[in-house]
């Protein structure tokens, strides 16, 4: 059996046709302009290719309360063609096949849960670090959704005792996605993150930023795996760093088997930028299993 697997984002459109194993078989990328030109490509594209069902992984917000009015809108985004826009009730008219539909970071963090590190485990965080910081949770086995879905990526951090910067989030400034966003280093720092990998400065600061929220995330939600994504995250320095601030900001109050072993614990995400369009398929092997 096939599976269509659709990762809407905010710039482009990963659309792909998978197994069950998540095996990819092929996939094309349509840019994200409007919806009345990216949608028929879409349908195009996915139209003949026989598959079962789809997964939706989309940007943000979306509403992905089935029971909701507005289940498969994109809510109230910055890209002004999409808000208010009924995505799923879109694919849905042109293909009329059952459907999953969850946020992108919910959807990586699935894709990992199944195919991938996280397989067996219940309490799983992925935090992808990009544009914008981003925080797929998964508890108790299930991705966690309640009155939108979390938005983890704004929590209100401290400013670093050596920050002068401001902050980038319209909304709060100095949140995470705010301080810790590729744009934030690019504007504290001048330049683009990945010509700042020689910067020692820069990820020490950067570290710092992550591991505070890490051990906030560690605190109320006991993630027995932390999954580290998104452009940022390339930058394989972070990970020794942010592990030995984990630790120190912890500072010995939990003693668990996991928080022994940093390196099994916090990690990059194990399916190379894949465990998004991996996710969606899994959001279609689910939505079969609903509608059947
Ligand atoms: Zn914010």
């Amino acid at each position: 059996m096939l599976y269509g697997a659709l990762e809407a984002g905010g710039t482009k459109m990963v659309c792909a046709v998978g197994k069950e194993d998540g095996t990819i078989l092929e996939q094309v990328s349509i840019p994200t302009t409007t919806p009345e030109e990216t949608l028929p490509k879409i349908i195009e594209y996915f139209k003949d290719k026989d598959i079962a069902s789809l997964g939706v992984a989309a940007f943000g917000p979306v509403d992905v309360n089935p029971t909701s009015e507005t289940y498969g809108y994109i809510l109230d985004t910055p890209k002004l063609p999409w808000r208010n826009y009924n995505l799923l009730g879109a694919l849905r008219e042109g293909l009329h096949l059952p459907m999953g539909l969850d946020t992108d970071v919910n959807g990586s963090c699935l894709g990992e849960m199944t195919f991938g590190c996280a397989r067996g485990l219940d309490n799983v965080l992925y935090l992808t670090f990009g544009t914008g910081v981003g925080a797929g949770i998964a508890i108790g086995g299930q991705l966690l959704h309640g009155m939108l879905h979390p938005e983890a990526g704004h929590i209100l951090m401290p400013r670093h005792p050596e920050d002068t910067y401001e902050g980038k989030c319209p909304y709060h400034k100095t949140c995470l996605e705010g301080m810790a966003a590729g744009p934030a280093i690019e504007a504290r720092w001048g330049d683009k993150a990945k010509n700042l990998a020689d910067r020692d400065e820069v990820w020490e600061m950067e570290s710092w930023y992550i591991a505070q929220a890490l051990v906030n995330y560690i605190l109320t939600l006991s993630p027995r795996k932390i999954i580290l994504g998104g452009g940022v995250m390339h930058q394989e320095q972070l990970f020794p760093l942010i592990r030995s601030k984990v630790t120190e900001f912890l500072n010995g109050y939990l003693n668990t088997k996991e928080l022994k072993d940093m390196d099994s614990y916090i990690v990059p995400s194990s399916l190379h930028d894949d465990q998004g369009i991996m996710g969606c398929v899994e959001l279609a092997k689910r939505a079969l299993t609903v509608s059947a």
